[in-house]
């Protein structure tokens, strides 16, 4: 077993080296700053990154090895259903299960939920039977036990949390009772980073014969995993938060349970024999639930992964993690602005927090146009956010191969950003979209353009100096009234709110005005509004955004992810614009 050496750990992942381009590291003089000229990812909660093994075995499968599994008699497919039946006793070994029959192969951890979801769930569940979810649990431990509760006319309870993020268990002794059939807990909440107390879950569930499932999604990087021990009837997690492949996910199963579960998905190799004349039949444990070609490659290069992790001392990679941990959450308690979301120090290098007096979206921004990727918003965990009063949080997740330095770069720079009142010019821009209300009717005065807004972002080169001149813009929008933001107006589709109003003149042209609570989405604002104000319908249907965006040099606001909603807010002006519905 080798020794953690946290550098040399960090060099296996090519990625982390991706250099900035030399305009950014220019313009925040990072030249002697080492480290920073590369990306700080802090974003290892939504997926980790991959080292070069990984990559390679992957590549190898194609080249080397690549052939359908299970399948056909000829040698190359033997040689794929051995690497691909060799990752499962990988697996296996991995989290201490007692036979291979008893580890699934899956797209993730959503799609092993679904899976226990839609069959033993239906199996096991009647009217008015209860099923126990913690409030923190990430969307894909919350829907599919909704869906199932309507299905089958069970009944959801939901289990809160001490001041510390951690489950009550207090609570959950008063929630348990014989109506309760099954019990879902996430092993490590995705946004709070603290380990609940499953041992307790597992043998409370036991007591009254419920069916305990532990969402080891955010656990299975951080420490090892021993089923027999936990006595859990159900674990699960993705390959992607562990160095592996996205599209690969483990259920693990008791092997009594999985044979008495009918099949979740039909297909080629979960049978046994297929007739129009008899009953169809299935096949043994665990191909009973591996309906269809699986990701091979990646379940192969998941071997990789876990092969790559298991060769360094497990101590003390937890005790690196441990202490990057420490460092950044005391730094963050020297900002006085920080507020954490829950008390006390994360268990595992994930913490969340917001900026009093800033939009997480803003600050989340400004950080990546420091080169640093966090994450913002509710994290696929909206009950949690609700139950603790939040529109969203920031979140910062680490990995071993994070370092100090990162950590120091990184306050740095949120100070910087919760400061930052930006500095670049917009002299020769005027947005200033005077609305003014005559019964309902907006008027608005435009003054800039496409044409000014290209000249003026054509002079900038380096994407930080664009992600200023965006907020600088969006000080020049003219904020909506108090009347005018509501759920009418409001956009559906972007993390931070946004409103949308509309007016037609009699020459048929449309004026748009929007406001958000984020600055940066106000910024984005004034340069679509540039675009489809004072425009009719057509012009408006025709207007290439996509390629505004693209000689703006501002592709990245325009990603169909929901971050930041730019997308949707096009939508809706070019929905209206086609309905001619004016408000
Ligand atoms: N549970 C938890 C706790 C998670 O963090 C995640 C991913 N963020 C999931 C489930 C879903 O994982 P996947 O998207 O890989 O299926």
């Amino acid at each position: 077993m080798k020794n953690f050496k946290a550098k040399k750990f960090r060099e296996q992942f090519p990625l982390l080296y991706r250099q900035r381009s030399s305009t950014e590291i220019h313009e925040h003089k990072l030249s002697d700053q080492g480290e920073n000229k590369s990306l700080v990812y802090f974003d290892n909660a939504a997926t980790t990154q991959r080292p070069c093994c990984v990559i390679e075995r992957y590549q190898f499968f194609y080249q080397e090895l690549n052939a359908n599994v299970h399948r056909s008699s000829h040698s190359l497919s033997a040689k794929a259903t051995s690497a691909f039946e060799q990752a499962r006793q990988c697996v296996t070994d991995f989290i201490h299960a007692k036979s291979i029959k008893e580890v699934i192969w899956t797209k993730g951890a959503t799609e092993s939920i679904n899976l226990i979801a839609n069959t033993l769930g239906e199996q096991i569940l009647s009217p008015n039977d209860e099923i126990i979810i913690t409030v923190s649990e990430h969307h894909a431990n919350i829907v599919p036990w909704q869906l199932l509760a309507k299905r089958t006319g069970s009944l959801i309870k939901v289990l809160t949390l001490e001041k510390d993020g951690r489950i009550d268990i207090s609570a959950f002794e008063r929630l348990i009772n014989e109506k309760t059939k099954i019990i879902c807990c996430s092993h490590v909440s995705n946004v709070i980073g603290k380990v609940n107390p499953i041992d307790v879950v597992i043998a409370k569930a036991r007591d009254v014969g419920a069916i305990s499932i532990i969402d080891g999604a955010q656990a299975v990087a951080h420490f090892t995993i021993d089923v027999q021990a936990l006595d859990c009837d159900f674990y699960l997690f993705s390959a992607h938060k562990m160095y592996g492949s996205t599209g690969v996910g483990v259920l693990y199963g008791k092997q009594h349970l999985l044979e008495s579960m009918p099949p979740y998905q039909a297909g080629g190799e979960m049978i046994k024999t297929v007739s129009f004349n008899q009953p169809t039949t299935f096949n043994v444990l665990p191909f009973k639930f591996e309906a269809g070609t699986p990701n091979i490659a990646g379940i192969v290069a998941f071997s990789q992964a876990i092969k790559f992790m298991s060769q360094f001392n497990q101590k003390e990679i937890i005790q690196y993690e441990h202490q990057l941990t420490r460092y950044c959450y005391q730094a963050l308690t020297k900002i006085p602005q920080v507020k954490f979301i829950v008390q006390g120090l994360p268990d595992i290098p994930v913490i969340a927090f917001i900026i009093n007096g800033h939009h997480n979206h803003d600050i989340a921004s400004t950080l990546d146009s420091f080169g640093i990727a966090i994450r913002s918003g509710h994290h696929c965990a909206m009950p949690l956010m609700e139950y603790l009063n939040i529109s969203g949080c920031l979140r910062v997740s680490m990995a071993a191969y994070n370092t100090i330095e990162e950590v120091d770069y990184f306050i740095d720079c949120l100070t910087k950003a919760i400061n930052q009142e930006g500095t670049a010019s917009v002299s020769n821009i005027s947005t200033n979209i005077n609305a003014e209300t005559n019964k309902g009717q907006l008027t608005a005065e435009i003054n800039s353009s496409v044409a000014t807004i290209m000249a003026q972002f054509s002079a900038i080169k380096s994407w930080d100096a664009r992600h200023r001149e965006i907020m600088m813009l969006g000080k020049t929008l003219n904020r909506l009234d108090k009347y005018a933001r509501n759920d009418q107006s409001l956009i559906s589709g972007c993390e931070s709110l946004a409103w949308l109003v509309v007016s037609k003149n009699k020459k048929g042209l449309y004026f748009f005005q929007a406001d958000s609570d984020a600055k940066i989405i106000r910024g984005l604002l004034v340069i679509v509004l540039a675009a489809f104000n004072d425009k009719t319908a057509k012009q408006i249907q025709m207007f290439d955004i996509q390629s505004y965006f693209e000689q703006l040099g501002l592709m990245q606001h325009l990603s169909p992810s929901r971050g930041n909603g730019v997308l949707a807010i096009v939508d809706k002006i070019k929905c209206l614009a086609m309905s001619g519905k004016v408000e």
